[in-house]
């Protein structure tokens, strides 16, 4: 209908100027906080968008008009915008090394050493005793071979980088014999098979699933084999007529034909950590003790540190690795050295362990001490989330995660969340997750029978204030 035109023309009209928002004084706020190209392409795009609502026949409210209407939108959107995609949560989730959540969070030493790094120049690659050159990783070496006993040592990006590494050094075009109960899928898309074709190495599988014996190593090795392996079953355990060759038996028949053992111990441990009450996991120095030539080892897993791969072992084979140019492609920086030594530095006070390593800290909890923060919690979350969620106090199981010590569970504490009407379970469950997860720093649990479970074992007292503060901020 003719008559429309003019009508739309005229509420067209109305949509005030890019000019004219922006220079209103309240700009000058949003221009100097984003600058002044982000904000006038956010004023436009509002002004876009109103420009095809009114086209398409929506009636606009009057005030939508106003110039300070349209700058407000346009800062809504910029602020939205500039909020970091990777933020802090509340891991309640029960399991302490979540590689969903970052794994292991790293104790004070740490992050202060971090901090200088990001804003100082460092000796990296610097060696301050003789002016010349340096190599980063003579800065940690004498520390990593001092906690485990190795002859030499050296740090690349993470464990899988460790692992490919080793094997594009010492097996390229040969074979590397592994039991087929050890060739294993770590989360992520992390498969021994897959990583080994990458490192251009052959796989020569021995044994069956569940059992696999010393003469079946020694019948797989020929001229062609570079060394034998073994991949620590982190995140699974096998029960039953079973049968391993361990590495005491294992290292005399590798040595006899010259082969290096190599074992991936995935989480791998510098103490033993049944001293505090944990289950066993076998230790680098152990695992080196028992013949293994070379040992490969998360950072960021039970050694509490940053995201790293360690290397260790016989000085011969770790110079052949370091040679290798893949090395150089997967070196750490200098933040992943700055905190990874602290770290190390903490394991030479084994007294103090459990209380500065925060891994450790949160592994070995009291029960008590997460129940009475539980009990602190629970009114302030109760109020938050309404009387339609019934919440109690309730032990729970923690996990260490990180595919350490899969079958082992930790006696924990925590609210569970339950719908106040027992039968309206499932659904209303899912919105309560829902809701805890859209908050400002998202609060993460577990939803299993029926029931959301908040595990407090990773909530120490700071982040306690936090959320009983964030609590309170959601009780409208
Ligand atoms: C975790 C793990 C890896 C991978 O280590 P990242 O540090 O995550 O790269 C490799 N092998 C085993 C046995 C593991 O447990």
């Amino acid at each position: 209908m003719s008559h429309t035109v003019p009508d739309l023309n005229a509420q067209l009209a109305r949509l005030p100027a890019v000019e004219r928002v922006m220079s209103l004084s309240e700009a000058a706020a949003a221009i100097s906080a984003h600058g002044r190209t982000q904000v006038l392409d956010a004023v436009r795009a509002v002004l876009d968008t109103l420009r095809r609502e009114v086209l398409a026949g929506e009636v606009l409210a009057p005030e939508t008009y106003a110039a300070s209407e349209v700058l407000q939108q346009a800062g809504q959107h910029l602020a939205a915008r500039a909020q970091p995609r990777l933020r802090s949560v509340f891991n309640l989730s029960g399991t302490v090394l979540h590689t969903n959540l970052g794994r292991a969070l790293l104790p004070d030493d740490a992050v202060r050493a971090v901090l200088e790094a990001l804003v100082r120049p460092m000796n990296l690659e610097f060696d301050l005793d003789t002016g010349r050159r340096g190599e980063r990783d003579d800065l940690i070496e004498p520390l990593i071979c001092e906690l485990t006993g190795a002859e030499a040592a050296t740090v690349v990006n993470n464990n899988a980088a460790a692992v490919l590494l080793t094997l594009a050094a010492l097996a390229s075009r040969k074979e590397v014999i592994v039991s087929r109960g050890e060739l294993v899928e770590i989360g992520g898309a992390f498969r021994i098979p897959d990583i080994m074709s990458r490192a251009g190495a052959k796989l020569r599988e021995v044994g069956t699933t569940n059992r696999t014996h010393l003469k079946d190593y020694a019948e797989a090795i020929t001229a062609r084999s570079a060394m034998l392996m073994k991949v620590h079953c982190s995140n699974y355990a096998m029960s039953g007529f079973t049968k391993s060759v361990e590495l005491d038996e294992l290292a005399p028949l590798a040595r006899q034909h010259g082969l290096p053992v190599v074992v991936d111990l995935g989480s791998g441990t510098l103490t033993d950590l049944t001293q505090w009450g944990l289950p066993a996991e076998p230790t680098v120095r152990a695992t080196l003790e028992a013949g293994a030539d070379i040992v490969t080892f998360s950072g960021d897993k039970l050694l509490g540190g940053p995201q790293a791969g360690l290397i260790v072992g016989r000085e011969a084979w770790i110079r052949q690795i370091r040679r290798h140019p893949l090395k150089r492609a997967l070196r750490v920086g200098k933040l992943t050295l700055a905190a990874l030594e602290p770290v190390l530095q903490l394991y030479r006070a084994p007294e103090q362990l459990r209380e500065r390593l925060t891994t450790l800290r949160l592994l070995t909890r009291p029960a008590a001490e997460m129940q009475a923060a539980a009990q602190r919690v629970l009114p302030v979350l109760q109020r938050a989330l309404g009387e339609r969620y019934a919440l109690s106090v309730e032990p729970m199981l923690s996990q260490i995660g990180s595919g350490a010590l899969p079958v082992e569970q930790l006696p924990s504490y925590g609210l569970a969340v339950r719908h106040a009407a027992a039968r309206r379970g499932g659904r209303m469950l899912l919105q309560a997750e829902a809701t805890l997860r859209g908050w400002p720093r998202p609060v993460l649990g577990r939803i299993k029978d029926d029931t959301l479970w908040l595990d407090l074992r990773c909530l120490e007292a700071a982040d306690e204030a936090d959320l009983i503060a964030q609590c309170e901020a959601m009780t409208r």
